[in-house]
């Protein structure tokens, strides 16, 4: 029998009018012949909940039990999701993680897939059922203790299915109806992508083009597992959405696919500081250790002064890991590893990128991307590329005009 994975997320099952929605979708399937595996995310607003729940009993957690309640939203899904279709007279039954058994490392909360073996659903589709309905999300240690795999995990719980059972494609059902080459709020003209690349996907997942949790776009690049992402909420075949695949399967030719954006991102600099080697290894060192994770770095040339040399240095990170970031520097200065004249923080900047594959086959990509943004008086703050990636740091408040202005340069309104 052909296999599909199916994936509704937390909107898609928030009440049971949407559950039957989502399971008369499984039974077109069911009716089409495939034997059908269908992931559920916790209602929404669920995980939000029990995670408030959580924290209001004991601030300082025990992970283990944090897990075990996050985990419980996505098993009342499961359950009803069963009970829908076997209403509808389709053989389903429902799994939690531990009875796959979905087999995880035991970094609660953040724990990954070491293996999900195949007998037992097997063993049930021999047995005539048509669909194993699996609460996503979750999984269990080898010590037997319920795990989670961070918010937004069951897209990952998903490709992982479709991969151990090599599914046909994995198709995720969701709020939006595929994914478009910018924020529609932010640009009317954006156009949904009949198809992107995993890898530009990966770019734009981790970009804050929040359709997908990032590591199941590593996982299905990794598998080559065909991801569609589509609406549970209007009639949909399977030319429906968008098809997150292998760049093989793409005739597009264009530069560039999509612009992505990112509000929460603060720049920071270094102001004279000794260039010397070694000197980045004794910034960034630090910076890691205290979990700040660094994006965009720049060192200027540098200078000769008071009869040493001296440099700039600037780095990107998330606006939440300032406070981190300065102390870590601060710290570093005190014990006398690194020395600066001081430290410029400007949290009110915004990164934005764009993104495709035929980057590396165009020229002229970062001109037109210059150029569009001097025409808007826009001033670029740092600039950093990679082989199908160029991102810029602007002042916030251009964070739409630059976006805007980019997806015009770039004619992506055109398919
Ligand atoms: N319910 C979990 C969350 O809200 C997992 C998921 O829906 O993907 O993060
Ligand atoms: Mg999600």
């Amino acid at each position: 029998m052909p296999l599909l994975v199916m994936k509704f997320g937390g909107t898609s099952v928030a009440d049971l009018g949407r559950i039957k929605n989502a399971a008369l979708k499984v039974k077109r399937e069911v009716e089409r012949g495939y034997d059908v595996i269908v992931i559920v995310s916790a209602m929404s607003g669920k995980t939000n909940e029990l995670v408030g729940w959580v924290e209001q009993t004991s601030p300082l957690f025990d992970a283990r039990e944090y897990d075990a309640v996050v985990s419980s939203g996505e098993n009342v899904t499961a359950g009803l999701m069963a009970l829908t279709l076997q209403e509808m007279d389709i053989p389903a039954r429902s799994w939690q993680g531990w009875q796959v058994p979905i087999l995880t490392t035991s970094a609660h909360s953040a724990a990954r897939f070491i293996d999900i073996p195949r007998e037992n659903i097997d063993a049930k589709f021999a047995e005539g059922f048509k669909v194993a309905v699996v609460a996503g999300f979750q999984g269990v240690s080898a010590e037997g203790r319920i795990t989670t795999l961070g918010r937004g995990g069951s897209d990952t719980t998903a490709v992982a299915f479709a991969a151990a059972f090599a599914a046909e494609r994995c198709d995720i059902y969701t709020d939006v109806d595929g994914v478009y080459t910018t924020d529609p709020r932010i640009t009317s003209k954006a156009r949904k992508l009949e198809k992107i690349a995993f890898e530009e996907m990966l770019e734009l997942a981790s970009l804050g083009a929040k359709v997908l949790q990032t590591r199941s776009v590593e996982l299905a690049m990794r598998y080559k597992v065909r991801l569609r992402v589509l609406s549970s909420f209007e009639d949909t075949d399977e030319n429906s959405g968008t098809l997150v695949c292998d760049e093989d399967e793409i005739m597009e030719s264009k530069a560039v696919s999509g612009v992505a954006y990112s509000r929460d991102e603060a720049k920071m600099t270094l102001v004279k500081v000794q260039d010397r080697p070694g000197i980045a290894a004794a910034i960034f060192g630090p910076l890691a250790e205290a979990g700040v994770n660094v994006d965009m770095i720049v060192q200027n040339i540098s200078e000769l002064a008071d009869g040493g040399a001296y440099t700039d240095m600037t780095f990107s990170c998330p606006t939440n890991q300032v406070m981190r970031a300065q102390k870590a520097m601060e710290d570093a200065r005190a014990s006398g590893a690194v020395n600066y004249a001081d430290l410029v923080v400007d949290t009110d900047v915004a990164k934005i990128s764009v993104v495709g594959i035929g980057m590396r086959s165009h020229a002229g990509v970062a001109a037109t991307m210059f150029k569009a943004l001097a025409a808007e008086n826009i001033n670029i703050k740092v600039i950093t590329t990679s082989e199908i990636k160029i991102s810029v740091l602007v002042d916030r408040k251009y964070m739409e005009l630059a976006v805007q202005a980019l997806h015009d340069a770039f004619q992506l309104e055109k398919a």
